[in-house]
């Protein structure tokens, strides 16, 4: 059986957040008084288990991606990806790569082929300021290393102007002779993450940049895919934009979301959530939970209004109470 919502967009791909807290404290992500889930509101390694093979087996998901917070500072975060990979889909991970070195081994080990690392600058004091923490060096090392072991890496940067925006050119040419696919994203609105709509470098904008000082050509994207790839013709890596805030993707969207404690959410700005947690907890059967949360996705963003500059006001006053850090990107 499939997830289809009211528009009849089919659903395959789910991300589930395995923890809330995080070594890093990114300001467009995590407001500094962040508070977090205590350890027995997470779900347990046992649980997601059980959670997501209802979701492959049962709903035909395809593709899961591990998330949090930082999926990293989980101790049991290497037995999570053996599971999913045994659950036959694809599956990736979100990561800060601070602490990369130390499980790289052991991931690869439980069968993980492909990550995504945040990375939004080149600037190690640059990197002090939005990440509110020092790590910049072992970051890029960790990148690196990670091309090395021959995983699929994917480098995502929150494009913020005024901000790094001068830095998206260095992040195309670091696609010159490495097979990274480096992707800008559009600086999305959360709670508490200061977001003003002056502040979004948009797609048109980044594009216009790339291509006053590179050719570059359109590549095919998958159609699920969030971001629109492109490559500057014989260089190894490609760039892609996420252009969630001025060309929303969200007609094709194929995504669910999960997060540690067990809520689901259909989408990135969605308002509503489902506690699938505290009913598994209860003994009761959670899927008729998990079609009627489906059912009810909106069209667009979450029900939120459109990105707009005239609708900053309302896209504000309206936003879920989560910032990023509690969603999982
Ligand atoms: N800690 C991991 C990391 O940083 O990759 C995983 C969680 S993080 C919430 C997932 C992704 O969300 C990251 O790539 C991050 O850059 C992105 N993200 C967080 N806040 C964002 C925002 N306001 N706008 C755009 N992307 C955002
Ligand atoms: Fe942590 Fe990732 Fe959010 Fe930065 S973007 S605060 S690394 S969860």
């Amino acid at each position: 059986m499939s997830l289809i919502d009211q528009h009849g967009r089919t659903h395959r791909s789910l991300r589930i957040s395995v923890v809330d807290k995080c070594d890093l404290r990114c300001t467009y992500c995590m407001p500094e008084d962040q508070h977090f889930l205590r350890r027995e509101e997470l779900m347990t390694r046992e649980e997601i288990a059980t959670i997501a093979r209802l979701f492959t087996e049962r709903y035909g998901i395809t593709k899961i991606r591990l998330t949090g917070g930082e999926p990293l500072v989980r101790p049991d975060v290497v037995d999570i990806v053996r599971d999913m990979v045994g659950l036959g889909v694809s599956v990736g991970l979100t990561t800060n790569a601070m602490n990369l070195h130390k499980h790289l081994d052991d991931l690869i080990g439980a069968g993980l082929r492909s990550l995504n690392v945040s990375l939004d600058t080149f600037n190690a004091e640059r990197f002090k300021q939005i990440t509110r923490r020092n790590g910049h060096g072992i970051v890029l090392d960790n990148v690196l290393l990670a091309l090395e072991r021959g995983l699929r890496v994917k480098l995502n940067m929150v494009v913020m102007r005024g901000v790094n925006d001068d830095e998206l050119l260095r992040f195309v040419e670091f696609t010159r002779d490495r097979d990274i696919h480096v992707r800008f994203i559009e600086f999305m609105p959360f709670a508490g993450n200061g977001w003003g709509r002056d502040r979004v470098y948009t797609f048109s904008e980044m594009l216009g940049h790339i291509g006053s000082v590179h050719s570059y050509e359109k590549l095919t994207d998958d159609p699920h895919s969030t971001a629109k790839a492109y490559r500057v013709p014989s260089w190894k890596g490609t760039f892609a934009v996420i252009s969630t805030v001025t060309e929303p993707f969200c007609v094709s969207c194929d995504r669910l979301r999960l997060t540690a404690e067990g809520k689901m959410r259909n989408c990135l700005f969605a308002r509503e959530e489902t506690d699938l947690l505290a009913a598994l907890r209860r003994g009761e059967d959670i899927a008729p939970l998990i079609e009627a949360n489906v059912l009810a996705k909106h069209a667009m963003l979450g029900g939120l209004p459109p990105f707009r500059p005239e609708k900053q006001e309302e896209v504000l006053h309206d936003l879920s109470a989560r910032p990023m850090v509690s969603i999982g990107g």
